[in-house]
C-alpha cells in the first residue's frame, strides 16, 4: 500500500470581525448553540481524508478557542490574515504535512463534498479552490450613481477551503512582499506562477460577514429531532436511603442497588443516552466497577447530558413516570423537577414528572420495588449521526 499524503486543515479564526459591529468576533458568536468556529472544525475532523486540524486565533482568545474545540490544536495567529496563515503553515511544515486546506472560520457550513472536490482538484495542480458563478449583474458604484456594467463572463466568486501542496503555499508566502496585503492564499500561489484549479463551490458556504448573515445562518442549520425512552426498576429494602429524582425522601425503606439506586434518574439517563444511540447506563458506568458503589446518580445524568451537548445537541423535553404504591410522590414533585432541571441545565418547564400506582398489582403494587419510565426528546444539528 502506498503511503498516503499527510493532509491538514488550517482554520483561520484570528480576525476581529469589525463589520459585525463590535463585541465578540463573529467566529465566536453563537450559531446553533455552538460558536461559529466549531462547525467547520467539526466538518474537517469528521472527514476521513483530513489527518489533523490546526486553528489559529488571536492571542487573547487562545483559552476560549481551546475550550470550544476540546482536544483541538490551537495556536496564536498574527496581526493580519496573511501573517496568521504563515504562522499556521510553519507549524504544519514541522508536523510533516504535505497538503493543506486553508479555511475561513466565517464559512461554517462546510460539507464533506466540498472537501472532496478540493482534494480531487489538487491532484493535477498546485492548488484548488471552490468557486461559484456570479448570478447578479455587476456594476461600478460612481459616488452612489450607477456606473459601467462589469461583464460577468468568466467571473467567479471564490470561496474557501483553498487546498495547496504545502511547499507551494509556503514558497508563495515567503516570496510575497511584506508591505502588500493579499486577499487570499490562491492569489499568492498564482503570483509565483502556480496553477490553482477551480472546483464547484457551494452556496451554503457563503461567508458570514454582517449581523443579518448570522440570523440567516442559524436558520440554515437543520435540526434532527430524536426521541428515546428509558426504563428501570430497583428493589425497596430496609436500612436504605430513598433517593428519587435526585432528592432524598424520608421513608421507612429505600432503594437498593450498586449506586444510590435512584431509579428515576437511571431511567432518564437511559432515555437521554438513547437519543444519541450511546448504549445504556451500564455501558458507561458498569456495576462491576467499584468506583460507582454508592455513587450519586446525578453524575450519570450529567454525563448523558454532556454527551448530547458534545454533539451540539439540545434537550427539548423530558418526561418521567414513577410507578410505586408508596411513598406519595406529589409532595416531592417540585423538588425533583427543580433538581432534574438543574442537573440537565434546562428550564423547569422542560421537565415533566408524574406518578402512578399499579392498584396494588404486581411488584410495585406489593411495595417490593419502584419502577420508572422516562422519555427524552432532543434536537441534534443536521448531519451529526451518532
Ligand atoms: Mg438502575
Amino acid at each position: 500500500m502506498s503511503q498516503k499524503a499527510k493532509i491538514a486543515a488550517l482554520i483561520v479564526a484570528a480576525g476581529g470581525g469589525s463589520r459585525m459591529g463590535g463585541g465578540v468576533p463573529k467566529q465566536f458568536r453563537d450559531l446553533g448553540g455552538r460558536p461559529m468556529l466549531f462547525w467547520s472544525h467539526d466538518a474537517f475532523l469528521s472527514h476521513p481524508a483530513i489527518d489533523m486540524v490546526l486553528t489559529v486565533v488571536a492571542e487573547d482568545r487562545l483559552d476560549q478557542a481551546r475550550a470550544i474545540l476540546p482536544g483541538g490544536w490551537v495556536e496564536p495567529g498574527g496581526a493580519s490574515r496573511r501573517e496568521s496563515v504563515a504562522r499556521g503553515l510553519r507549524h504544519l511544515a514541522l508536523a510533516g504535512v504535505e497538503q493543506v486546506l486553508i479555511h475561513d472560520a466565517a464559512r461554517p457550513f462546510l460539507s464533506a463534498e466540498v472537501i472532496d472536490r478540493v482534494l480531487a482538484g489538487m491532484a493535477s495542480a498546485d492548488g484548488a479552490m471552490p468557486a461559484l458563478p456570479v448570478a447578479d449583474t455587476l456594476a461600478r458604484d460612481r459616488d452612489a450613481v450607477l456606473g459601467e456594467i462589469v461583464p460577468r463572463d468568466g467571473v467567479v466568486r471564490v470561496q474557501t477551503p483553498q487546498g495547496f501542496h504545502l511547499q507551494a503555499v509556503v514558497a508563495a508566502h515567503a516570496a510575497w512582499p511584506a508591505d502588500a496585503e493579499a486577499t487570499d492564499d490562491a492569489q499568492m500561489v498564482r503570483r509565483l506562477g502556480g496553477r490553482v484549479a477551480l472546483v464547484q463551490g457551494d452556496a451554503m458556504l457563503e461567508k458570514i460577514t454582517y449581523p443579518d448573515d448570522l440570523t440567516g445562518a442559524d436558520m440554515r442549520l437543520t435540526w434532527e429531532t430524536r426521541t428515546a425512552m428509558g426504563y428501570d426498576v430497583h428493589r425497596l429494602e430496609d436500612d436504605e436511603e430513598l433517593w428519587l429524582g435526585g432528592v432524598l425522601i424520608p421513608h421507612h425503606q429505600g432503594l437498593s442497588g450498586h449506586s444510590d439506586a435512584d431509579v428515576a434518574l437511571h431511567a432518564l439517563t437511559d432515555a437521554l443516552l438513547g437519543t444519541i444511540a450511546a448504549g445504556d447506563i451500564g455501558t458507561h458506568f458498569p456495576p462491576s466497577d467499584p468506583q460507582w458503589k454508592g455513587a450519586e446518580s446525578g453524575q450519570f445524568l450529567q454525563h448523558a447530558a454532556k454527551l448530547i451537548a458534545d454533539k451540539g445537541g439540545r434537550i427539548d423535553f423530558v418526561d418521567l413516570t414513577i410507578i410505586c404504591e408508596a411513598p406519595k410522590i406529589g409532595p416531592h414533585r417540585a423538588a425533583m423537577v427543580a433538581r432534574i432541571a438543574e442537573l440537565l441545565g434546562i428550564d423547569q418547564g422542560r421537565v415533566s414528572l408524574k406518578a402512578t400506582t399499579t392498584e396494588r398489582l404486581g411488584f410495585t403494587g406489593r411495595g417490593e420495588g419502584i419502577a420508572t419510565q422516562a422519555v427524552a426528546t432532543v434536537r441534534l444539528p443536521g448531519g451529526s449521526a451518532a
